[in-house]
């Protein structure tokens, strides 16, 4: 599970806090989608989550352990547990399909024998097995996604989190890629938070939401409950607009 305890974070002494008393639960092996606005505190909350950033007050428990005064080594085997992956796919441009799918098991030192082995399997499983020595410049936007959820999930990672990972992809390629990311969490258990600007990606894939404002979370729990029900102006403003 990850807990956000009463979570502040400021960027700088006298800066607006770009995140406030944020408390929020996601259990393990659910699917919650976090919205709000741009400058929300959406992808701040995500890098809280891997210890990118560390809180300026409360707490984050990934697995019941607070990393919050984590050294370096302790921060990358928490990074191997929680896989990210974005807009903008973020390939490695200069490295094959196969090369980027393995590139986290080459740096934790995997022989190579056993990540060929691997890399194949994790192709196969998002569907591009037959892609494994293009270039990333020579695949679609889907096809990129899916080489990016390969790597995110190459060190089996108990938690995903998609920072607008379906934003670039036109509509039957981001209902192909929340098929995918439903069938990471229903087949391999992992925890999946989606980070979205898209109603209908939450209404799809997630059963519970998470909604931020200004930093604050305004609503949150059962996506039927909090579309139908809102709490605040915000999130009624996000629900209209989807209609
Ligand atoms: P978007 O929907 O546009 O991606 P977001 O909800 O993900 O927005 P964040 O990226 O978390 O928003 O940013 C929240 C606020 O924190 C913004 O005002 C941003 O400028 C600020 N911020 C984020 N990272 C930093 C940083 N490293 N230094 C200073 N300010 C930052
Ligand atoms: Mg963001």
């Amino acid at each position: 599970a990850i807990e956000f305890q009463d979570v502040g974070k400021r960027f700088g002494k006298h800066a607006d806090p770009v995140l406030d008393g944020v408390t929020l639960r996601i259990g393990a092996g659910e699917i919650v989608g976090v919205i709000g606005p741009s400058g929300a505190g959406k992808s701040t909350l995500a890098r809280l989550i891997n210890g990118l950033e560390r809180p300026t007050s409360g707490r984050v428990l990934v697995h019941g352990r607070d990393h919050g005064g984590a050294r370096e080594k302790e921060l990358n085997a928490l990074r191997t547990q929680i896989g990210m992956i974005f807009q903008q796919f973020n390939l490695f441009n200069s490295r094959t399909v196969e090369g980027n799918v393995g590139f986290g098991l080459q740096v934790a030192g995997v022989p190579a024998a056993r990540r060929r082995e691997r890399v194949a399997e994790l192709l196969e499983f998002v569907g591009i097995a037959d892609k494994a020595k293009a270039w990333p410049a020579a695949l679609s936007g889907g096809q990129k996604q899916r080489v990016g959820i390969a790597r995110a999930l190459a060190t089996s990672p108990s938690i995903l989190i998609a920072d607008e990972a379906t934003s670039a992809l036109d509509p039957q390629t981001t209902t192909d890629t929340l098929e995918l990311l439903r069938r990471i969490n229903s087949d391999l258990g992992t925890t999946i938070v989606v980070i979205t600007h898209e109603m209908d990606v939450v209404r799809e894939v997630c059963s519970r939401v998470a909604v931020l404002s200004g930093g604050r979370l305004v609503d949150h729990g059962d996506v039927y409950d909090v579309f139908d029900r809102p709490n605040s102006e915000v999130t009624r403003g996000l629900v209209r607009h989807a209609v």
